[in-house]
């Protein structure tokens, strides 16, 4: 692949974007090294974006959702980057978010960029992954980046470490756990969303609404932002506006109050601790000299002639000798 021109990234040139992507996409060695050059000379030109978070339970209308919030930001002159992270794309093959062509409308759109979840690796790479693409969305002047996921797996939590504001679409109705939503997904939300709210549904999700309203100030009530409840209808289009206020405002706040900053940085350095995890996890793997010894340290800690932890020790020193 030819080396980069940070100038067409910058200058918002697509093809650029995608080329970009694809480089930091790639497992190869010299592919990560040019792209990481190439992330650092965009560095200065990235952060100037907000980034939103969406998660729901599968047909709970996150692609309806993108779809015409999406067409009410650009409207707004906004330019929007769509990122995906599916938990089961990778592992499974099949994928939960379809692979029917999702937000057509959106998609024609010019100051739209929609780029699926990275395909191969585990949750950590699909979600560094989509960091780095997010990065590159902004050096490209997307300046919302939404990043968009299924809530039945730990992706929301990795999803949520990367965003500024995180929003969960619900159904009309029942619980969170009748609705099949995580445990702790509720509690790290900026605002839970009720969507359908519109014909017979609209009833309901009022009655949600409150039930939740009533819920939410006890879970959680910080100083820099107590989470909202609010409802929609993202096939009728309506409520988008309340929508959008909402994340204006938490960024406004949050801004002067200086958490947006502080969250942003905070994101930067545990980013940075989950690479040194999976980076000495990658050397732990790949060492010759822990493979050939593994199996008979194994077999000594199952027999009890020495303990785990005396073995665990000469699996570092066999890494640290290497
Ligand atoms: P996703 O799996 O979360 O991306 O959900 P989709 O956006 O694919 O929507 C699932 C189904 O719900 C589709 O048939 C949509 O037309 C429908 N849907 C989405 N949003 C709304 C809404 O606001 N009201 C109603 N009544 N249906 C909706």
């Amino acid at each position: 692949m030819p080396a980069l021109d940070t100038n067409s990234i910058l200058a918002g040139n697509r093809r650029a974007l995608a080329k970009a992507i694809t480089l930091t996409e790639s497992s190869l060695p010299a592919h990560r090294e040019e792209a990481q050059t190439l992330l650092e000379a965009l560095l200065p030109h990235t952060g100037k974006s907000i980034r939103i978070g969406i998660s729901g339970v599968p047909g709970v209308g996150k692609s309806t959702f993108i779809e015409s919030f999406g067409q009410l930001l650009l409207s707004a002159g906004h330019r929007l980057a769509v990122l995906a992270v599916d938990p089961s794309s990778p592992v499974a093959g099949g994928s939960i978010m379809g692979d029917k062509t999702r937000m057509e409308q959106l998609s024609l759109e010019e100051n739209v960029f929609i780029r699926p979840t990275p395909s191969g690796g585990t949750l950590g790479g699909v979600a560094q992954k989509t960091r780095e693409t997010m990065l590159l969305c902004e050096a490209a002047g997307y300046d919302v980046i939404i990043v968009e996921t299924v809530g039945v797996g730990q992706s929301e939590f990795q999803v949520a470490g990367m965003v500024d504001f995180f929003m969960l679409l619900m159904l009309p109705g029942g619980g969170d756990e009748l609705q099949g939503i995580k445990k702790g997904i509720v509690e790290i939300a900026d605002a839970l969303v009720i969507n359908k709210s519109d014909g017979e549904g609209a009833g309901i999700a009022a009655a949600t609404e409150s039930q939740y309203q009533s819920a939410f100030g006890l879970l959680r009530s910080e100083a820099h932002w107590t989470p909202v409840v609010t409802r929609c209808s993202a096939l009728e289009k309506t409520g988008l506006d309340e929508v959008w206020s909402i994340i204006k405002s938490y960024v406004t706040s949050t801004t002067e109050s200086g958490f947006f900053a502080h969250q942003r940085a905070t994101q930067n350095r545990q980013w940075m601790h989950q690479l040194v995890q999976s980076m000495l996890l990658r050397r732990l793997k790949e060492s010759a000299a822990v493979t050939a010894e593994l199996p008979k340290l194994e077999s000594e800690v199952e027999a009890q002639r020495i303990t785990p932890y005396t073995a665990a020790r000469r699996v570092i020193d066999l890494l640290n000798s290497a």
